[in-house]
Order: structure tokens, then C-alpha cells, then sequence
């Protein structure tokens, strides 16, 4: 078998610790996590790794340590979106596994020492935190989000406390910089770009940083047969504007997407004017300099619409987080392992978050992108091919096995 068929039916495995309904579902500190975890830990184990399930809900697989060697962290996440699908997180611990199964099986020993981490939740589909597993490794988990609820009303430490986990002994989990040589995620693309380029593999040169706003925009309801329209005071064609507004800007703009994803009308119905609309828009770019001159042009285009409306208006930034930049060291290390296994080094930014973005604070970061079918994610359909998980490992193992190289 080879290690992208084992990959593949690792996955299928992995897969069945799900709630039922479409896709996989699997949300931190439930009972198909705890199961997960079950499989996982043996798979560890036959792969010559030492394993241990930490204070925030972390399954942790070590290689047998060798002396004054660094310690290299991999790793992704084992939770889902509610529907999503088997790779999207799972790829990123059962590549690197069937990689360290295939080096222990040969008896190679490797110039750095590995920790593979399933981190317990990246997707945050369950409590309002996110990123509590690798914050935990990276130093910066705040005690409080443990009081974070679910929507049945349990709290993040009893969820972890549930799965076996002692949430009290976090704080000690902080890795010391000085022993760490990095952290490398493997994940699916969840785009286009390596499928249309028809590359197996791609090496990421950020992780986007994203901003939201919420943006409320109020007018007058009335009787929608009896108000001139002259006199209407229409929230939501007020609206209208700054969907058009973000959408220009985000195609006029290099590196720059943004979506208004969420409108609320009020009142909502089909012979009322709408009196109220609030709205959400969201910029990501891997530039936070681009990101902000954006923002400024958009409210200003904004503004100058909005004040020549009959409403008025208010908006609020609700969320910032800044890109990450994908370290150069491993940047050049996946692009010469890249070149080895016969593919060209394409380079490319996430649009999405990753648990990078949490381990930045404690080490340099890398990414490699496995290529997805219809550059598809958070759905039920996410699919890869053996052939794309083969050529991943093949990149990987020999990423690792030449760890120590330096240009
Ligand atoms: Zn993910």
C-alpha cells in the first residue's frame, strides 16, 4: 500500500467519528472526538510514536527524542464545521502520521525531533473560542475562554474535562522557543488555484488577516402603497450601496477579497419599507498594508454614498486579526523537497485561518497545500486524490529527512 492509499484509508477511518447527517461533524470535547482521539492514539503508537493527550484537549505523538536536536511541531486540527468534510484538518495529522509510519518502518531517524498534534479545535463550530489548542502551545491561551459556552450551556472546561483532558495544567503547556524549530501544517488548498495549475502541491507564503465590521444603516418604515417614493426613507436600498461598494473595491484590488455575508432587514416583510438594516463586511488580505488602505477607501466611498441617502448610518470594527507571512526557511525547504519529488515549487496565500496564526507567537510558520477537488471545503463533498496524498507525503518525508540542510 502506498502511503497515499493509507492516507486515504486512514482518512475513511477517521471519517466514521462523526455526528450523524451529511458529511463529518465532529466538535471539540464530544463523544466522536473522544473516539477519534481512541484511533488516533494507536495510530500513533504504530508509528513509534509516544503519545499523550494534554490539558487542552491536544493529542500529542513524539518521536523517540534525539539528543540536542530541536523539536519540530506538525500538526493540524481534528474538528469540523457542522457538514464538513474528511480533510479539511484531519489531512494535516494523518499525512505526517503515514509519513513517521513509513520512516519508523525503514528505522531512519530524523535530524529533528517531531511532536505531531490533532489539535483539539481550530474550526470554533462548537464554543466561541477557537484556536485553543495550538494558543496553548503558543503560550497566549487566556483562562478565561474556558468559561466560553456551547449553545447547550457547557462550558469549554467541562467539554475538555469530558474528553479526559485536565484544562488546569494549560498554562504549562507553552513550548519553550529556544527548543522549537518551527511548525509545518499540512492542509487541503480550499481553492481553485493548484487544480487549475494542475499541481499536486503548493507551498503558502501567508495566512490572510482578516477585519470585520458591522455596519447599520437606519431609515423609516412605512406603508409600502401609501408613501411617495420621493419621500421614502429605504434602508434597504441604502444597503444596496455598500454591498456594490465592497464587491468593487474587492475586484478592483489585488490581494484583497471581502464578502458582505450577513444582512438582517427589519422589518422584514413584503408591504413594509425597511427601516433598519444591519450588515456585515469582512476584508482578508496576506497584506495587512493593503488591507487597511482598503478599509480606509471603503469607508470613505461609504460615507459619500450613505450621506447622500436619506438614512443614517454607524458602523463598528469587530474583529482584526493580522496576517501571518510564512517563514522563508521553510518556504525554501518545501520548495526544494518539492523540486526533488519531480513538481514545480508554486507559491500561493491562504485565505483561510489556521492554527498558524496561534503558533505564530511562539515559532516561525509553514504551509503546504494539498490540492482538493473543485477547490471545495466545509462540505460534505472536500475530496483529494491517493495520488495527491502520495505526492504530499513523498514532499514531506523528504522535507523532514533533510531538515538540517541549509542553503
Ligand atoms: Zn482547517
Amino acid at each position: 500500500m502506498s502511503m497515499g492509499e493509507r492516507i486515504m484509508a486512514l482518512s475513511e477511518r477517521a471519517a466514521v467519528h462523526s455526528e450523524p447527517g451529511p458529511g463529518v461533524t465532529r466538535l471539540l470535547g464530544t463523544p466522536e472526538h473522544k473516539a477519534l482521539l481512541a484511533d488516533l492514539s494507536g495510530w500513533m503508537k504504530q508509528a513509534g510514536l509516544s503519545v499523550e493527550l494534554d490539558g487542552a484537549g491536544n493529542l500529542v505523538g513524539r518521536t523517540v527524542p534525539v539528543a540536542g536536536a530541536k523539536t519540530l511541531i506538525i500538526g493540524s486540527h481534528q474538528d469540523t464545521v457542522r457538514q464538513g468534510g474528511k480533510y479539511d484538518g484531519m489531512l494535516g495529522v494523518l499525512l505526517p502520521l503515514v509519513v513517521l509510519e513509513d520512516l519508523h518502518k525503514s528505522g531512519t531517524t530524523l535530524p529533528v525531533n517531531i511532536e505531531l498534534v490533532a489539535f483539539s479545535d481550530e474550526e470554533g463550530a462548537r464554543f466561541s473560542s477557537t484556536l485553543v489548542g495550538s494558543s496553548a502551545l503558543a503560550g497566549t491561551f487566556e483562562s478565561t475562554m474556558l468559561d466560553a459556552l456551547d449553545r447547550d450551556g457547557n462550558t469549554l472546561g467541562d467539554a475538555l474535562r469530558d474528553l479526559g483532558a485536565d484544562p488546569s495544567t494549560i498554562p504549562q503547556l507553552a513550548r519553550d522557543p529556544d527548543r522549537i524549530a518551527g511548525f509545518l501544517e499540512v492542509h487541503i488548498e480550499q481553492g481553485p488555484a493548484l487544480e487549475s495549475l494542475d499541481l499536486p502541491v503548493g507551498i503558502v507564503t501567508a495566512i490572510t488577516g482578516i477585519e470585520r465590521h458591522s455596519v447599520t444603516i437606519t431609515g423609516k418604515a412605512g406603508h409600502a402603497g401609501t408613501t411617495p417614493m420621493h419621500l421614502r426613507r429605504d434602508a434597504l436600498v441604502a444597503a444596496t450601496e455598500v454591498v456594490r461598494i465592497v464587491d468593487r473595491l474587492c475586484r478592483d484590488t489585488d490581494d484583497l477579497v471581502g464578502v458582505v455575508g450577513e444582512l438582517n432587514v427589519t422589518p422584514n416583510a413584503v408591504n413594509v419599507i425597511p427601516s433598519q438594516v444591519d450588515l456585515t463586511v469582512e476584508l482578508r488580505s496576506p497584506s495587512s498594508v493593503i488591507r487597511r488602505e482598503a478599509r480606509e477607501q471603503l469607508f470613505r466611498e461609504i460615507e459619500g454614498a450613505l450621506n447622500q441617502s436619506p438614512c443614517q448610518w454607524r458602523h463598528e470594527r469587530r474583529y482584526e486579526q493580522t496576517e501571518v507571512r510564512c517563514s522563508d526557511a521553510i518556504q525554501t525547504r518545501l520548495a526544494r523537497s518539492i523540486e526533488a519529488e519531480g513538481f514545480e515549487p508554486h507559491r500561493l496565500f491562504s485565505g483561510a485561518g489556521h492554527d498558524g496564526l496561534a503558533m505564530n507567537a511562539l515559532t516561525e510558520v509553514g504551509m503546504l497545500f494539498v490540492r482538493c477537488k473543485d477547490g471545495l471545503s466545509h462540505h460534505p463533498d472536500e475530496a483529494i486524490t491517493a495520488a495527491d496524498a502520495d505526492s504530499a507525503a513523498r514532499v514531506l518525508r523528504h522535507c523532514l529527512q533533510h531538515w538540517e540542510a541549509r542553503d
